[in-house]
């Protein structure tokens, strides 16, 4: 049985439906985010498993239980802000005591909890600081550690690390992996930063206009995008006007790229011959070079570099191929020295394999 699960939940304000008909399940343990942009409607859906509104239609279930009638401070859940929410005028131990201090716990057993989540958050040297004491990342330590001291069924956080410089933020989302795989907790984040999704996530589900796009690990929804919103919302991709031409009886299938010709893709299932979509292909998964071998795996074009962007890591080349298609392409830096393999009007020669990237409709 899942830990968690959202069955047909819908969410109205006023004639708005903030949240429309969504269904997923957790599993025990994972680290699960909800992804989408500003007004996609996470937040609405994380406030109903927290138990702060309630579902108009549908059902929140944990382990089982029907949560429609608990109210948020009996529910094992927890819930981490943006803004930290700690008391300022106590010190950290007694803020992350506090949770169990009002459960009646004895002195001698918060001491050894707190002591465990100090040392899980890395904070055993701060006990006895102030949260003004302290930095942004600190301070969401302490939160975190807080939420986590009576070792609730789920913990909730929404958009945590937000406050947080963009170096800061990444070395949290590394403390955050570790957390919890430590505690083993079941993690329900909630974030518009794609690539922190990518980074935490066992699984995303992406979000738009109150329903789930796509429901899968981070490589699969970066790889093999479902649809158009997708493709879009998360990286860099190429995204080309394409048309079904034939589907085979194999795994893979033939599209159409306007002004580039037909190829063999990864089957979608469901396509039609005929039916119109796009093609979309990360740039990072196409190779560039001034002369490339021909692979039957492969779709093969010449082409003239068109504009390159130096980024430091990569460089991004834009290559115009066949009828004007312009398709954009990456390539590491990664060779010693200064490294600039194309420059402008270079003709080189591009190619991606059939799985390369997605048939993706509407
Ligand atoms: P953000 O990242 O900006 O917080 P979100 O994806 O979390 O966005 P929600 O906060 O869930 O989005 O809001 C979804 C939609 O529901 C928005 O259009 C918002 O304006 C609307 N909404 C949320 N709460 C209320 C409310 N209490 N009354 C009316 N409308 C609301």
């Amino acid at each position: 049985m899942a830990l968690l699960e959202i069955k047909n939940v819908v969410k109205r304000f006023g004639d708005f439906t903030a949240v429309d008909n969504v269904s997923l399940s957790i599993e025990a343990g994972e680290f699960f985010t909800l992804l989408g942009p500003s007004g996609c409607g996470k937040t609405t859906l994380l406030r109903m498993l927290a138990g702060f509104e309630a579902p108009d239609e549908g059902q929140i279930l944990l382990d089982g239980q029907d949560m429609s009638r608990v109210p948020p401070e009996k529910r094992p859940v927890h819930t981490v802000f943006q803004s930290y929410a700690l008391f300022p005028h106590m010190t950290v131990r007694q803020n992350i005591a506090f949770p169990l201090k009002m459960a009646g716990w004895d002195a001698k057993k918060i001491a050894t909890q707190v002591d465990e989540l100090l040392e899980d958050v890395r904070l055993t040297q701060f006990g006895d600081r102030y949260p003004h004491e302290m930095s942004g990342g600190q301070r969401q330590r302490v939160a975190i550690a807080r939420a986590l001291v009576d070792r609730p069924r789920l913990l909730l956080l929404d958009e945590p690390l937000s406050a947080l410089d963009a170096k800061l933020r990444e070395q949290m989302q590394l403390e955050l992996i570790n957390l919890q795989k430590e505690v083993g907790i079941t993690f329900v984040y909630v974030t518009h930063d794609q690539g922190e999704a990518l980074a935490l996530s066992h699984r995303i589900a992406v979000m738009n206009n109150g329903q789930v796009e796509q429901l899968d690990t981070p490589e699969t929804i970066y790889s093999y995008p479902k649809n158009r919103f997708v493709a879009d919302f998360i990286g860099q991709c190429n995204v080309l006007d394409a048309e079904v031409a034939a589907v085979g009886g194999d795994d893979t299938m033939t599209i159409a790229i306007k002004g580039c010709g037909q190829m063999r893709v990864r089957a979608k299932a469901g396509a039609a011959p005929g039916q119109k979509g796009w093609f979309a292909l990360r740039p990072e998964k196409i190779k560039v070079g001034r002369a490339l071998p021909s692979d039957a795996d492969e779709a093969h074009f010449k082409g003239r570099v068109n504009d390159c962007l130096y980024r430091g890591d990569v460089t991004i080349y834009m290559v115009e191929v066949g009828d004007g298609v312009l398709i954009e392409t990456m390539l590491p830096n990664s060779a010693p020295g200064l490294a600039k393999l194309f420059d402008d009007d270079d003709s080189v020669e591009i190619a991606w394999r059939f799985d390369a990237g997605s048939f993706v409709t509407e």
